[in-house]
């Protein structure tokens, strides 16, 4: 950063804030992480010069020999990591992957099934607002009044409207995601079953979540989530659909890849195959379920009541706060997370009546059980207390921090 301010001070100063933020601040957004310095540099190689059309041994470029090693060790590394026949690495990010896979099983028009956006969906999967949505008709399902998936409901919606695709995987949903279940309905009705994993692939490579792999017939990621890696995207499927993956990225989604990602895809994934990413992953669980036991002690309403994963959803309802001021207190003293709608949302998706909590970014900074209980009781003063107590918040938010630095 050094060097980078000695030949652009506005850019150095920028980039000096925001890793001063990142060092002060709690980051308890559940789609965040803090990457290893190997991924972190691998990104700012020279790769970054080299167009590279096309796939490996099959470029439209001269000089692709070394950008050639490094796509094949990202692929064969996400092959072993997931178990999976095939890998294409080279989505630029997790929307990317997902508008590829869309292309390369459905045509304009197409009915497809998809998790309800304000239920813990994605945007794309499906949203109005999104390409998915434009393109091709997409039929919501929701969570029940528990505020989990019922499997029946989504087997009666497929057999009344015969899908051709069914999309399983979810940003804002606290419990396991049963993919076999999803395979089952999928085929009965003939559809195919289409897995988004980006938010729970580091619990997938690490054992700790049913494997998409083995019942889908394509899964997308992203690299950036609990995966920790580059932020970026994948496609994983099996032999049949290979080319067809390929394909609907690279002519038809995307030009040249990001091989400069591609490299620091290829570092993460060698992290995840070492045991220590287990150990890591099996510690983002435990503080997820410290974090949300010792936030219901506080008072707070949890959807589901729990966690299976690294995400919890707070309904504020009865707390008195929304949660976009609850995001704004929180920022101000340095609490970072995201206000997220509840399932049956009365507030607007830009005020909400809920905040979404994950712990991979506060694992990898190395706190524990303990941290997660002053966390809860660091909250709750925000929503009772705010306007005495905040100094007083701020305070235990760095005496925390300090004690886990991070890029040292
Ligand atoms: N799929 C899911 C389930 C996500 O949660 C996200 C991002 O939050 C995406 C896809 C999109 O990823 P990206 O932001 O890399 O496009």
């Amino acid at each position: 950063m050094d060097y980078i301010s000695s030949c652009d001070e506005a850019v150095g100063k920028a980039l000096y804030a925001e890793y001063h933020r990142q060092q002060r601040n709690l980051e308890l957004i559940a789609s965040e992480n803090i990457v290893s310095p190997a991924v972190m540099l691998a990104m700012g190689t020279v790769p970054t010069n080299k167009y590279a059309e096309g796939y490996p041994e099959k470029r439209y470029y001269g000089g692709c020999e070394e950008v050639d090693v490094l796509e094949d060790l990202a692929i064969e590394r996400a092959k072993e990591l997931f178990g999976a026949e095939h890998a294409c690495v080279q989505p630029h990010s997790g929307a990317s992957a997902n508008l590829a896979v869309y292309q390369a099983f459905l045509e304009p028009g197409d009915t497809v099934m998809g998790m309800n956006l304000a239920h813990g969906g994605h945007l794309t999967h499906g949203s109005p607002v999104n390409i998915s949505g434009r393109l091709y008709h997409f039929i919501p399902y929701n969570v029940n009044a528990d505020g989990v998936l019922d499997y029946e409901e989504i087997r009666r919606l497929a057999l009344k409207h015969q899908p051709k695709m069914i999309v399983a995987g979810a940003s804002a949903y606290p419990r396991e995601i049963r993919f076999d279940l999803f395979a089952e309905i999928a085929k009965e009705v003939g559809a195919y079953l289409f897995v988004d994993m980006a938010h729970i692939a580091g619990l997938v490579a690490a054992g700790l979540h049913q494997n998409p792999v083995l019942y889908a017939d394509v899964v997308s990621t992203t690299t950036h989530k609990t995966l920790r890696g580059p932020r970026g995207g994948m496609i994983l499927c099996k032999k049949e659909y290979a080319k067809q993956i390929d394909k609907a990225i690279f002519p038809g989604t995307q030009g040249g890849p990001l091989m400069h990602v591609i490299a620091a895809k290829a570092v993460c994934f060698g992290e995840a195959l070492k045991p220590e990413f287990r150990t890591y992953q099996e510690q983002v669980v435990k503080n997820a379920k410290a974090l949300s036991s010792a936030l219901m002690e506080e008072g707070f309403h949890l959807v589901s009541n729990g966690t299976d994963n690294h995400l919890m959803l707070v309904d504020l309802q009865n707390m008195n706060i929304t949660g976009k001021e609850l995001q704004n207190r929180l920022d101000n003293v340095y609490i970072t997370v995201n206000k997220n709608a509840v399932p049956n949302d009365p507030a607007s998706p830009f005020v909400t009546s809920g905040i979404r909590i994950g712990t991979p970014a506060v694992t990898t900074r190395g706190l524990k059980e303990e941290d997660m209980k002053t966390i809860s009781h660091l909250i709750k003063l925000t929503v009772t207390d705010f306007d005495t107590k905040a100094d007083e918040i701020r305070a235990a938010v760095n005496e925390i921090c300090s004690r886990y630095p991070i890029y040292e």
